[in-house]
C-alpha cells in the first residue's frame, strides 16, 4: 500500500515536471509536428522517382547548391535533401520517346549514357556526402554512414532498341528498374497516353521482362496502358512496381491506376509509389488563358523537341514567365494523402510508397522540393498511421519488393 502511494506520488512530481517544462504542456499541434519530425528523422525515407539528372548533365548546375527560391527552381539538391529528411532516391535516366528507328535507338541510347555519367560525376563530386545504392539494403547501409542513398532507374526502355544485352548493360551501370515506355508507345509496349498499337506488351516487351527478372531489375509499370500493366505483371516473376503513378478512383488521369488494378498489384505483391505531380493528384481547374497560352508556346518552339541550347533557355525563361502570368492552383500535401488513404484501403499498407517525380513536374502546395517531404509525413501523423505504417510507405514496401527481385536473381542464377 505504502509502495502504491510512493509510486502515485512520484508519477504526480514527474507530470509536474514535464508539465513545468513544457513537454506536455505544449499545444497538440505542436506536439503532433514534433511526433512527426520524430518518425521523420528516425526512419528510412526513400523517393522511387526522381528527374533531376538532366540538371545534373548541366555543367553549371551543382547538386551541392541549394535552389529553394530561385528559378530555374531544381527542387532536389543536397542541401533540400538534407532539410527535407530524405535519405535517398532513385534518379531518372530518362529518354524522351521519338521515332523508333536504329538511328533512334542510338540517339537514344546516347542520351542515355550521358545521363548515367552525369550521376556517376555527381556521386564522385560529393562523395562526401552521396553514395552510389545498388541493392535493397544498401540505402541503410549508407544511411549509417552519414550519406544520401543514390539509386538509378530508367525511365523508358525505348533506348534498349532490339538489342537485349543492353538491359544488363544498364543493369551493370546501377540501374535497377526500368519503366517499360514513357507518354508514346515503343517497341516494349503501349502507353498509357497514346493509341492501341500492340494490345499490350510485345514479344521484345517480354523478353525485356524476362531479362529484367534473370538480372533482379524491378519492372516499371508507370506509364504504361492498362493492357500493358496487366500483361507485364502476369509476365513479371518477380512483383512489379509503379514507381510514380496515383489512384484513378481520387483523381481520374490515364496515367493513374484504377481500383481493379490495385488489387492486382496487391495480389502481386508489387508496389505503387505515389506521385506528387498536381495534375495526376487532383484534376487541375478549367484555366483557358493558361492552357492556349502554353499550347502556343509549344507550337512557338516544335513541342520543345530538337532545340539548341540557346532556344532551350529562351523556351525556358518565356515558360516562367508565363506561370508567373498564370500561375496554376496546385494540389495539396492532403489531397496527396487522399490517395495513399485509398491505396491502402484498396491495396493494403504493403503496396504504397511515394515517388515524387521532382523536376520532372512532380510537385504540390505544402511539398514543392525535396526540404519539403517531412510535411507528408506530418499530414500522415495527423490522420493516425503509426510509425510502423509510415515506415513501410517511406521505404519498407519499395525495399521488399527489390529484395524479392535480387533473391529472384541470385536463385536463378
Ligand atoms: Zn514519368
Amino acid at each position: 500500500m505504502k509502495n502504491v502511494a510512493y509510486q502515485v506520488a512520484a508519477l504526480t512530481a514527474f507530470l509536474m515536471i514535464t508539465t513545468q517544462t513544457g513537454f506536455a504542456g505544449k499545444d497538440p499541434e505542436a506536439r503532433l509536428r514534433q511526433k512527426a519530425e520524430r518518425i521523420h528523422r528516425k526512419i528510412l525515407t526513400l523517393d522511387s522517382h526522381n528527374d533531376t539528372p538532366m540538371w545534373l548533365a548541366d555543367t553549371s548546375y551543382s547538386f551541392a547548391e541549394d535552389h529553394r527560391g530561385k528559378r530555374p527552381r531544381n527542387r532536389v539538391d543536397i542541401p533540400g535533401m538534407k532539410a527535407g529528411g530524405l535519405d535517398g532516391a532513385f534518379f531518372a535516366v530518362f529518354t524522351s520517346q521519338g521515332e523508333r528507328s536504329e538511328e533512334g535507338n542510338l540517339h537514344a541510347m546516347n542520351e542515355a549514357l550521358k545521363l548515367f555519367e552525369a550521376i556517376d560525376k555527381t556521386v564522385e563530386r560529393h562523395s562526401g556526402q552521396l553514395e552510389k545504392a545498388i541493392t535493397a539494403r544498401d540505402a541503410a547501409d549508407i544511411n549509417r554512414r552519414g550519406k544520401l542513398a543514390v539509386f538509378i532507374g530508367v525511365e523508358n526502355g525505348y533506348p534498349i532498341g532490339n538489342d537485349l544485352s543492353n538491359v544488363e548493360k544498364f543493369y551493370k551501370l546501377g540501374a535497377r528498374y526500368i519503366t517499360l515506355c514513357h507518354t508514346r508507345n515503343n517497341d516494349l509496349c503501349d502507353s498509357s497516353t497514346d493509341s492501341t498499337e500492340h494490345n499490350g506488351v510485345t514479344p521484345l516487351g517480354y523478353r525485356v521482362i524476362e531479362e529484367m527478372n534473370r538480372l533482379g531489375m524491378l519492372i516499371d509499370v508507370s506509364h504504361v496502358s492498362d493492357k500493358s500493366f496487366y500483361d507485364a505483371i502476369k509476365a513479371s516473376k518477380t512483383p512489379v512496381i509503379a514507381s510514380h503513378s496515383c489512384a484513378r478512383a481520387i483523381c481520374n488521369n490515364p496515367r493513374n491506376l484504377d481500383d481493379d488494378m490495385l488489387r492486382a498489384l496487391a495480389a502481386d505483391d508489387g508496389v505503387i509509389q505515389m506521385c506528387i505531380l498536381s495534375s495526376y493528384v487532383k484534376t487541375p481547374e478549367p484555366f483557358p488563358q493558361r492552357d492556349s497560352a502554353q499550347a502556343a508556346l509549344r507550337l512557338k518552339y516544335r513541342g520543345f523537341r530538337g532545340l539548341s541550347d540557346e532556344e532551350m533557355n529562351q523556351a525556358r525563361k518565356e515558360w516562367y514567365a508565363l506561370e508567373d502570368t498564370y500561375p496554376q492552383k496546385l494540389a495539396t500535401v492532403a489531397d496527396v494523402v487522399d490517395h495513399i488513404d485509398h491505396i491502402v484501403k484498396v491495396a493494403g499498407i504493403r503496396h504504397v510508397g511515394i515517388g515524387t517525380d521532382f523536376d520532372g513536374g512532380g510537385a504540390v502546395s505544402g511539398c514543392g522540393d525535396a526540404s519539403e517531404m517531412n510535411n507528408i509525413t506530418l499530414e500522415l501523423v495527423r490522420r493516425g498511421y503509426s510509425a510502423r505504417q509510415i515506415r513501410m510507405i517511406w521505404s519498407g514496401n519499395l525495399l521488399r519488393v527489390m529484395q524479392e527481385a535480387e533473391a529472384f536473381a541470385s536463385a536463378s542464377k
